[in-house]
């Protein structure tokens, strides 16, 4: 991978990592997780499933965030783009549409058998 590529995955990280910290940060400002113990009991059960949809969501956010920190680390540590388990290089065509790839399509492949 040449620079022009890592300069360019480098920004798109960064402005993903930036999008996801607004939207949080604003979540935030809107009270997000407000309203939580309200006393009417109807309206308890679809709170409680709203609350927990929320931390859901919270939790899978916080994952991607740190995957996209790991990958802009990759990249400025000269590891990004290549495979952790076979140490190939990634695709590049599968890396513009999944940017935190940590493993070439065979081994993804590999990994996706095993589990199920
Ligand atoms: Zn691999």
């Amino acid at each position: 991978m040449n620079k022009k590529h890592l300069l360019y995955f480098n920004k798109l990280l960064i402005t993903w990592y930036n999008k996801i910290m607004n939207k949080k940060r604003e979540n935030l400002n809107n009270n997000y997780f407000k309203n939580i113990n309200l006393p009417d009991l109807i309206d308890k059960a679809s709170q409680t499933e709203e609350f927990n949809l929320k931390l859901i969501n919270t939790d899978r956010e916080n994952k991607l965030i740190k995957k996209i920190e790991n990958t802009i680390k990759k990249i400025k540590d000269g590891k990004f783009g290549y495979c952790e388990y076979c140490y190939n290089k990634i695709n590049i065509k599968r890396l513009k549409i999944q940017p935190i790839a940590k493993l070439c399509i065979d081994c993804k492949k590999i990994s996706e058998n095993l589990i199920n």
